[in-house]
């Protein structure tokens, strides 16, 4: 990645612009992940702190940190609830939820991680049907 790509909030209040280089890209299917997604897997892309800058919305962020263990956090738009790019517990990594950038970051998930703790309706969801949109009936 060369250029400076864009992300943002469900509601547009928290924009951000990433550049540099990407480190790696994980699904972590741990169920802190799942609780803290509610979905089955976040898709987390990891870069350098310094890659990041906030755009806007930066006194919208809120931070959640887990009591125990103590490395495990996200941050969110307060006012959609979107996850947003946060600083790993160590200070030495910025997470980028893949899902809230608004362009193709090139980069492709690299690991699936704590696979053993995955939700058990996930492999059934990779194998049924695909519908283009809601579907009719
Ligand atoms: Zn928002
Ligand atoms: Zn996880």
């Amino acid at each position: 990645m060369s250029e400076a790509i864009k992300g943002s909030c469900l509601c547009g209040e928290v924009s951000y612009e990433v550049s540099g280089k990407f480190k790696g890209f994980m699904l972590c299917h741990c169920t802190r992940c799942q609780k803290a997604s509610g979905s089955a897997h976040v898709a987390n892309i990891f870069t350098a702190p310094e890659n990041l800058k906030i755009i806007s919305g930066e006194a919208n962020i809120k931070r959640y940190d887990l009591p125990n263990p103590p490395a495990f956090g996200k941050c969110f738009c307060s006012n959609c609830g979107s996850v947003v790019p946060y600083l790993n517990g160590a200070g030495t990594a910025v997470i980028i939820p893949a899902g809230t950038l608004d362009e193709d970051p090139g980069i492709r998930p690299k690991a699936n991680i704590f696979w053993k703790n995955r939700a058990g309706w996930f492999d059934d969801g990779v194998k049924a049907a695909c519908h283009d949109e809601f579907p009719s009936k």
